[in-house]
């Protein structure tokens, strides 16, 4: 399986770096996002906001899975069946994502991308809850989770982001 050395070298080298980031919330940090609109690369305060704040913001299922670390149901999200041409964002401080053209059919039931517009953009954890190693994908900017990213997706990358519908919006290509 030759396929699994450069992924668990992805994901490691992903995990390594967000270890630098900690956990911490107390001072606001600067983090590296990537805009696809503007072809640049900015530092951007991360959004820390209270429970409080993201459940005002949020609905309810939006609040469970993007700062609950929750899971929408299979083929119940509004985009694993989505097809329109533009990108992908977090829905809780509007960073971009995924590009619809990395979406693809995956039959989970979930919207599922190959690549995302920038590794700056998100970041990869350990996930050991239910008993198995996951990797957990989040936002870079406010530590949204989005879903999570496996090694049984198609070329050219070989990776699946399986992601939650209820942690996106969607900006359509004008
Ligand atoms: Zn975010």
């Amino acid at each position: 399986m030759a396929r699994h050395a450069p992924f668990h070298m992805t994901i490691l080298a992903a995990v390594m770096m967000s270890c630098g980031n900690g956990s911490s919330t107390q001072t606001p940090k600067k983090v590296k996002i990537y805009s696809p609109a503007t072809k640049q690369t900015t530092m951007m305060d991360k959004v820390i906001k209270s429970d409080e704040e993201w459940q005002r913001e949020l609905s309810p299922e939006e609040y469970r899975i993007a700062r609950k670390a929750g899971t929408e149901r299979a083929f119940t999200g509004k985009y694993w069946d989505h097809h329109a041409n533009g990108t992908y964002t977090c829905r809780c401080c509007g960073t971009e994502l995924f590009d619809s053209k990395t979406k693809f059919e995956s039959g989970s039931g979930w919207p599922s991308f190959y690549d995302v517009v920038a590794n700056t953009n998100v970041t990869v954890h350990e996930d050991r809850s239910l008993g198995m190693l996951r990797y957990e994908v989040l936002c870079a900017r406010c530590d949204a989770h989005l879903g999570h990213v496996f090694d049984d997706g198609p070329k050219p990358t070989g990776l699946r982001y399986c992601i939650n519908s209820a942690a996106m919006g969607f900006t359509p290509k004008k």
